[in-house]
């Protein structure tokens, strides 16, 4: 069989533990025999970050932006154990983190969806998106304790001289204060994605605040999207799409009575909180997928989920795991659909498809790994290992390609 050629490289970046394995194993199995692969590797794996004073990180990040495509596997975030377990240098930051910084981007999660696996809420037919705006609000908050009776006031001092002063609250007692901020420009990036992402997947995008109470500050975040959209309404309406706005607890109760297949778009506490609700409901973090998109339209693609160490400690022992590489494949599918897609490369695009095909065949043949096998109803499914599964998989995918 002849390859699927590729034109410009993906950049491709390597990481930790379970799924470094499994990140081999998929391109063995699932991608050599059938792509002439072209990607430029950046070895992301916790020691080659320390060897190299995290340099990697970023060099991968700005490859990802000159390249516009990236598929990264899960890393370890280093914590003090991890500093004696790898006898670290320093405390390196989260890759994520310095990624998305660099990509000045916006993460999107989707649970990949079966037949098999019933959402918790039994309206859920299709996938629902979340967005979360990944800069300030009370992750940059500061805090203060008054423990005694004070006045607490909200300064603001310009460069030019002006001076804007309220008074938050006159304390009788004890009580606690606490300020928080958001910059424009980074909402703007944070909808500009957003519109870009809703683009891509020509799916609508939902997005909510409580400006009726917070008039001025959630009614910034409200002003600039509707200000960002004007530039995409257009496109919008061509791609049969909307973008919808309305009130936070409206947006819960009609997301709860929605069929899904949207984007909802969340600022940072909302998507903290609602991503992790909207993932338990749709089933497994072993099915959900990550991308992370900048504003400008750059995309890198990866599995929701971490290293899975419990199940590499194992595998090191000499077991053979049932590990799910679902949503690893996922970032791969996702990172060469898009590829294609920028290069006009409809067969590497077909490839993209007929891999998750492929695995939805599997599943639907219930086929699958442990973490899967006590969610699926309606079946009988058989609990196979990491590599039994990929081969099953690889099978299908070479009858959809032949
Ligand atoms: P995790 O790797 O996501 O795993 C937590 C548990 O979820 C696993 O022990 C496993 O449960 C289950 N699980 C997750 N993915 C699975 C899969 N593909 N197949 C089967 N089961 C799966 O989270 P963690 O243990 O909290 O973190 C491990 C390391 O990952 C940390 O060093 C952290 O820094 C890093 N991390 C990286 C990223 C990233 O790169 N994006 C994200 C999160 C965490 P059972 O053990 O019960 O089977
Ligand atoms: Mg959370």
């Amino acid at each position: 069989m002849k390859k699927i050629q590729m034109t410009t490289p993906i950049v491709e970046m390597d990481g930790d533990e379970m799924t470094r394995i499994l990140w081999k194993m998929i391109k063995d199995e699932l991608i050599l025999p059938f792509v002439d692969l072209k990607t430029e590797y950046y070895d992301l794996g916790l020691p080659n970050r320390d060897k190299t004073e995290d340099k990697v990180t970023v060099e991968a990040a700005l490859a990802t932006k000159k390249l516009g495509v990236g598929v990264k596997c899960a890393t370890i975030t280093p914590n003090a154990q991890r500093m004696d377990e790898y006898k670290l240098h320093q405390m390196w930051k989260s890759p994520n983190g310095t990624i998305r910084s660099t990509l000045d981007g916006t993460v999107f999660r989707t649970p990949i969806t079966i037949p098999s696996i019933h959402p918790a809420v039994k309206f859920w037919k299709k996938p629902i998106t979340i967005a979360r705006h990944a800069y300030g609000d009370v992750y940059r908050d500061v805090e203060i304790i008054a423990d005694e009776p004070g006045k607490a006031k909200l300064i603001f001092e310009g460069e030019d001289g002006k001076v804007e002063e309220l008074l938050v609250h006159e304390f009788k007692g004890p009580g606690v204060l606490e300020a928080m901020h958001n910059t424009d420009k980074s909402i703007r990036s944070f909808a500009h994605s957003c519109f870009q992402y809703a683009l891509s997947l020509k799916q609508s995008i939902w997005f909510a605040t409580k400006d009726t109470i917070s008039k001025k500050y959630d009614g910034r975040f409200k002003a600039i999207f509707e200000e960002v959209f004007a530039e995409y309404k257009d496109r919008f309406a061509e791609a049969g799409i909307e973008y919808f706005y309305t009130l936070i607890d409206d947006a819960v109760a009609r997301v709860m009575r929605s069929e899904g297949g949207f984007i909802w778009a969340c600022k940072n506490y909302d998507g903290d909180v609602m991503s992790d609700m909207v993932s338990t409901a749709f089933g497994s973090l072993a099915m959900m997928t990550s991308v992370l998109v900048s504003p400008d339209g750059k995309y890198e693609y990866e599995a929701a989920h971490g290293t899975v160490t419990r199940h590499y400690y194992k595998y090191l022992q000499g077991e053979e795991t049932s590990t799910n590489p679902i949503a690893t494949i996922f970032a791969w599918s996702g990172a060469f659909r898009k590829r294609g897609e920028m290069d006009n490369l409809p067969e590497l695009q077909n490839y993209a498809d007929q891999l998750e095909g492929a695995c939805f065949d599997t599943l639907n043949d219930g086929l699958a790994t442990k973490d899967l096998v006590g969610l699926m109803e309606g079946i009988t499914p058989t609990q196979l290992s990491s590599a039994q599964f990929l081969k099953a998989i690889r099978e299908r995918l070479e009858k959809r390609l032949a």
